[in-house]
């Protein structure tokens, strides 16, 4: 019987395959043979499941412009030889492979954009108790293989790799629980908890995990409210050995979630349970949450992940460059490891701009094509800073007078600082040299062009005055 429905199943299977083959070839025949071997070729079908059909695609760039150029196309099509596909789902590069006989990552609702406006409402329910729930859309690429720990992230890789190593390894107690990651936002967090995650699945697949976000915990404990099945609720999150809750800043304000994270919380850690916990601030900094919690979620090890440097910028561009099989000049590297100063999410989207565009064009990467390539999104990480502000924000760190912005005294307690000024002047706004000098007490374009070398030069050497120009950096243009 059992045999019966799976062939069953096998055979719906190849039949939507052979609609979906017969789709690709409609559509391939309206939109031309290029644009279709350069979107929608590498699209694959992952299955059909009560009318909804989940397509794949091996990056995010390409999932957003299928999503946004061909999904409602697709449909259409697809309805006009099937009517009970009611929607197309598109992901990224998710494979269902079967491991130890369970299926596993199912589409993730954050992570898919659904084919039409019409149904961008629909969730995708977690089906607790089914096994396929556990790691819900696990993005395969974000393993601790392809997380380049810098400065900035070394703690918060640190411990969730050690909390990873412990999961592992059933019976090794819990280093820290909670460990809580916070930071801003495309900083690593959730990539850090999908690693964890496929290290715990790798090393011990009988683990149980779950991994999902405050919004989605919110979302499941108000369906069980409604459908009067909290009690499984319960059970499920409490039978697991490691729970792992992203942005967690979505539950404040949320009371009965919020009271009911707490109890879960507390079952686990009392049954010496690992649990990860991510917010965007830390736990004494989440205004609204219920002060116990906040106490509690600061238990374990709290680590940060700070904005990052140039150094990582750059390391991340060029570990993510060769995964893409990407070849860019180390100047344009530099470029956009300067200008695209704020995630790590910017940078990946820059990078598939310009990979789509060498697939398109074929024409080499040089500074000015990036240029053009991005112009927005470079427009869009440029903000009017102007030279005052500069200088008020620089003396405030540094702790010295305004006035010894435009002032003469040399000691290296002001002049340094004036020298940071002046290069930040010169990197963040459009002004020359001499009226960079002006600004600083009518001094010469020499003299701010020799500052500018040194702070270079100093914040190659020294890494604390490298992470001051980083700070005032981003303050500036956050
Ligand atoms: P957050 O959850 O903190 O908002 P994510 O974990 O979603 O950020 O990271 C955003 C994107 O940047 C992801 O694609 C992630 O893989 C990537 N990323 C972030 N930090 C790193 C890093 N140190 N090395 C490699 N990729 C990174
Ligand atoms: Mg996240």
């Amino acid at each position: 019987m059992a045999q019966a429905l799976e062939e069953d199943a096998t055979n719906t299977m190849t039949a939507r395959q052979a609609e979906w083959i017969g789709v690709l070839g409609q559509l391939r025949a309206e939109i031309g043979e290029d644009a279709f071997r350069n979107w929608v070729q590498p699209v694959n079908l992952e299955h059909v499941d009560s009318g909804q059909a989940v397509i794949a695609a091996p990056t995010r760039f390409l999932r957003d412009w299928v999503a946004t150029h061909y999904a409602d196309r697709l449909l259409a099509l697809w309805r006009a030889e099937n009517e009970q596909v009611k929607r197309l789902l598109v992901v990224v590069g998710i494979r269902s492979r079967p491991v130890n006989g369970n299926h596993f990552a199912g589409p993730d609702d954050a992570e898919a954009l659904p084919a039409s406006p019409a149904s961008a409402g629909s969730v995708l329910p977690l089906e607790i108790g089914d096994d396929r729930a556990q790691l819900l859309a696990l993005d395969h690429r974000s393993v601790f293989e392809n997380f380049v720990v810098g400065k900035p992230n070394e703690l918060a890789h640190a411990a969730a790799r050690r909390v990873a190593e412990a999961c592992a390894c059933p019976g090794t107690p819990v280093p820290f629980n909670p460990l809580f990651l916070y930071g801003g936002v495309g900083l690593g967090k959730t990539h850090l908890m999908h690693a964890v995650a496929w290290h715990v699945r790798k090393h011990a697949c009988g683990r149980k995990i779950i991994y999902l976000s405050a919004e989605k915990f919110m979302y499941q404990f108000i369906r069980a409210l409604r459908f009067k099945s909290t009690m499984d609720f319960k059970e499920q999150f409490r039978s697991v050995d490691l729970l792992m809750i992203d942005d967690v800043q979505f539950i404040i304000g949320k009371e009965s979630t919020q009271e009911e994270f707490f109890h879960t919380f507390n079952a686990l850690v009392d049954e010496n349970r690992q649990i990860v916990i991510s917010a965007d601030k830390s736990p004494s900094d989440l205004e609204g949450m219920e002060e116990r919690m906040r106490s509690r979620l600061g238990w374990g090890l709290v680590a940060d992940l700070h904005p990052t440097t140039y150094e990582l910028r750059l390391g991340i561009l060029q570990s993510k460059a060769e995964q893409g099989g990407l070849r860019i000049p180390p100047k344009v590297m530099e470029f956009l490891a300067h200008k695209i100063a704020s995630n790590v999410r910017d940078l990946e989207g820059a990078l598939n701009r310009i990979a789509a565009h060498v697939q398109l064009v074929g024409r080499d990467i040089t500074l000015e094509s990036v240029q053009e390539v991005l112009h927005d999104l470079l427009r869009s990480h440029e903000r009017r800073v102007t030279i005052d502000e500069i200088q008020k924000k620089v003396a405030e760190h540094f702790n010295i007078k305004l006035g010894e912005m435009t002032s003469d005294r040399r000691a290296r307690a002001v002049a340094r600082p004036r020298q940071v000024a002046m290069y930040l002047a010169k990197q963040l706004t459009t002004r020359s040299l001499p009226q960079i000098g002006r600004k600083f007490g009518g001094r010469d374009h020499t003299t701010v062009m020799h500052a500018v070398r040194k702070i270079e030069e100093l914040t190659r050497t020294d890494p604390s005055l490298a992470e001051d120009v980083e700070l005032l950096r981003r303050m500036l243009q956050g």
